[in-house]
């Protein structure tokens, strides 16, 4: 039985030199090795405002959800970094981080 290799969900970002204007490009698609999951409960706590539990097509309410998030070494370290940056953010208390 082989075993089943996650890969990183997010996106590549490059820094740009004016970061005022143009904060980062996307690169495309991470394809590295995942190494941590990132659970957020899309609801009460999220922080979002309520935007997230609504359809973004038919504009309808929906139930609070979870999101989950891959994270590479690279975008584990950089999601660390932004927690860091943000002290106690309200919005991370609905957010659990899982190293594998
Ligand atoms: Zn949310
Ligand atoms: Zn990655």
């Amino acid at each position: 039985m082989t075993a089943l290799i996650l890969l990183c969900t997010q996106r590549i970002e490059i820094p740009t030199f004016n970061a005022e204007f143009v904060p980062e490009q996307d690169g495309g698609p991470c394809f590295e090795r995942a190494v941590a999951k990132l659970t957020i409960e899309h609801g009460d706590r999220c922080g979002h405002d309520g935007l997230c539990l609504v359809d973004t097509e038919t504009g309808e309410a929906i139930e609070p959800w979870n999101e989950e998030q891959w994270f590479c070494r690279n975008h584990l370290w950089q999601y660390e970094q932004a927690v860091l940056a943000s002290g106690t953010d309200a919005g991370r208390a609905a957010e659990t981080l899982a190293l594998l």
